[in-house]
């Protein structure tokens, strides 16, 4: 291998996932040329398409809201429309027949103080306080003086149980994928600030029409070729060596020499990656001290004629926590995915066992009474990591300047998320910009 000149530029990013290709698409487009390396065969990571008996799902039904302003610019930019690719629905939360709750067409933060106040299935004085807490985290703006558990936060607050169960807690897991009893208050507060409190469409949750590795990653990929850049499938990196003027990646193809990387792996790979390069150790070790959360969708293919009351519905007090019917949302009737976030007692639970009780629920809420055609249910053990109050999360510039770290997981506002993820690898791609 020749010494590479001091001008040398190529970024090397370990992984097609989300970040990994949102600092992909950052770079290419500023004519920085790139190398991208999936292990896998596919790129999207977490959020991926599944073929399963030749219908498209993904590993797990996501949703996102209008409040992704980044991951929303960056599928435009690779030639994405965000009103033909979702299903845009004004925010909504309906616990089927216990609680219902819909913003109107009113400027934020008005349009939710009116959903609140008129929600169904709560009393008059759990709407009123309801409506009292968020206008005082509003004044707070959103920062508390020190972080806590939601619970905490709630008690604080006279958030009563039934408030709590119906509103909080599916907010919150929905949003941290993290019990209330563990989550980071502070992390839900950035979360409402974002969506709730700018514009009322930061609040619409977006449901995919399409899979997660065709909503961006496959466009990402083309844009990053058409750019000059590479993006090389099954082809997981094995070691990163950091040297004085480059970097030298090894894979499963041979070493090849970089200016800077950008590890863009899940945490679990990306400690293992990491843990040789001695200037690493804190990195490492703040990788290490994450837990993680699981989440598991179980899809059921039902006959074409059989529809939920609307695309998407919550349940009380049920291992089903969020309906998609993937019918309404996305042309494919008859199949509904049940989604079951953070830990719980459902995972003491067979997979079969588990689908029979999301079919037993369907059955119940719904009358549903038909056979499956069949069912298919998706563990993500690690999911995200568990989003606790003041968790020290890596940064994206390491202690190496030529070695820089993307993932939902690392530093930020957000929890563990899509938005998270792509401002991550945004992040990266401007943190080696500012570096030339
Ligand atoms: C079931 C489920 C539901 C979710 N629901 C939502 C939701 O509704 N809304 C939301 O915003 N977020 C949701 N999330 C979270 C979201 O999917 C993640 O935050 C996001 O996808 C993480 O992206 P990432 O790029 O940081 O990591 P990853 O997606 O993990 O990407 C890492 C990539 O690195 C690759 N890789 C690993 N090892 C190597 C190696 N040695 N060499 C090269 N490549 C390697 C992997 O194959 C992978 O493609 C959900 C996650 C899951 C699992």
């Amino acid at each position: 291998m020749k010494t590479p000149s001091p001008n040398f530029l190529n970024i090397a990013i370990i992984g097609g996932g989300y970040a990994g290709m949102s600092a992909a698409v950052e770079l290419a487009s500023r004519g920085i040329p790139v190398t991208v390396f999936e292990s896998a065969k596919q790129l999207g990571g977490r959020a991926r398409g599944v073929n399963y008996n030749n219908i498209q799902l993904d590993n797990g039904q996501h949703l996102l809201l209008g409040c992704y302003r980044e991951t929303l610019r960056l599928i435009e930019m690779v030639g994405g429309n965000v009103e033909q690719d979702f299903l845009r629905l004004p925010l909504q939360l309906d616990l089927h027949g216990q609680f219902s709750l819909k913003a109107r067409r009113l400027p934020a933060p008005l349009h939710l103080l009116v959903a609140l106040l008129n929600a169904q299935g709560l009393s008059w004085s759990e709407r009123f306080k309801a409506a009292r807490f968020m206008l005082t985290l509003r004044n707070m703006d959103f920062r508390l003086p020190h972080d806590m558990t939601v619970s905490e936060l709630l008690a604080l607050h006279g958030q009563d149980a039934n408030l709590s169960l119906k509103l909080w807690e599916p907010l919150c897991i929905a949003a941290l994928n993290t019990p209330i009893r563990k989550a980071s208050a502070q992390v839900l507060l950035n979360v409402l600030r974002d969506s709730l409190d700018r514009k009322r469409a930061d609040s619409d949750m977006l449901l995919p029409r399409i899979d997660f590795t065709a909503l961006f990653p496959q466009r990402a990929a083309h844009f990053v070729e058409q750019h000059g850049g590479q993006v090389v499938l099954a082809t997981g990196v094995e070691k990163i060596e950091v040297h004085d003027a480059h970097v030298a990646i090894s894979t499963t193809d041979g070493t090849h020499r970089f200016s800077h990387v950008i590890c863009a792996a899940s945490p679990v790979v990306a400690a293992k990656l990491l843990r040789p390069l001695a200037a690493l150790t804190a990195t490492v070790a703040e990788i290490d001290a994450l837990e993680h959360q699981p989440i598991y969708t179980v899809y059921v293919q039902y006959p074409a004629n059989v529809r939920l009351p609307r695309p998407m519905l919550g349940l009380h007090q049920r291992t089903s926590q969020w309906l998609f019917d993937k019918g309404q949302i996305a042309g494919q009737h008859g199949l509904i995915a049940s989604v079951i976030s953070a830990e719980g007692i459902h995972q003491e639970l067979s997979q079969n066992e588990l689908a029979q009780k999301v079919i037993a629920e369907l059955r119940a809420e719904f009358g549903i009474a038909d056979t499956p055609h069949w069912i298919k249910v998706i563990a993500e053990k690690r999911a995200t990591f568990c989003c606790s109050p003041n968790l020290s999360r890596p940064s994206q510039q390491t202690a190496l300047p030529r070695v820089l770290l993307a993932g939902d997981y690392t530093a930020g506002d957000y929890p563990a998320t899509l938005e998270g993820a792509v401002m991550s690898g945004v992040r990266c791609a401007k943190g080696v910009i500012a570096s030339l």
